[in-house]
């Protein structure tokens, strides 16, 4: 039988999921918006979920200008080169992931801080090519298991 870990108080502690915050329904997207997955909120009966924006985080305003990976830079479609707003909100994200025991994190697809597998390429034509997100790149490195709201149920 699969052993609970308790609080001080008795109460059942669950393990903590990093997920993006948009997919909670927290409007921080680009614009302004979010990519609520209803599927993702059920997860709450059995885990403790953590919404982070790595973009916010890194010191991005919502709404912002859409950003695409280009070269290994994080760049609007005006030329504006924010990439240290997404190593910075990539950081933030991995330090808060091991200062607090996170082990699984489940990111939205296509985004160039959060997708894995699959970002759009730098071209601002909805084109797909693959790739990491900074943020997605930096977990995985640090041996944070990384889904998407497509094959999240492969860790739960
Ligand atoms: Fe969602 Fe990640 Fe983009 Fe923030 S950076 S809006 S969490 S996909």
């Amino acid at each position: 039988m699969e052993k609970l870990e308790h609080d001080d108080k008795g109460a059942v502690l669950k393990e903590k999921l990093l997920v993006s915050a948009c997919l909670i329904g927290v409007r921080v997207r680009y614009d302004g918006g979010d990519s609520r997955t209803e599927s993702i909120l059920r997860l709450e009966d059995r885990y403790d979920l953590i919404p982070l924006c790595p973009e916010v985080l890194g010191g991005l305003p919502v709404p912002r200008p859409p950003a695409e990976i280009l070269l290994g830079k994080a760049v609007t479609e005006e030329g504006r080169d924010v990439t240290v707003n997404f190593e910075a909100g990539a950081r933030i994200t991995l330090d808060y992931c091991l200062e607090n025991g996170i082990r699984k994190a489940i990111l939205k697809s296509k985004s160039p801080s959060c997708g894995t597998g699959m970002i759009y390429d730098g071209s601002f034509t909805r084109t797909l090519t693959p790739g990491d997100g900074f943020t997605a790149e930096l977990l995985r490195r640090h041996g944070i298991e990384v889904y998407s709201e497509n094959n999240f149920m492969e860790c739960v």
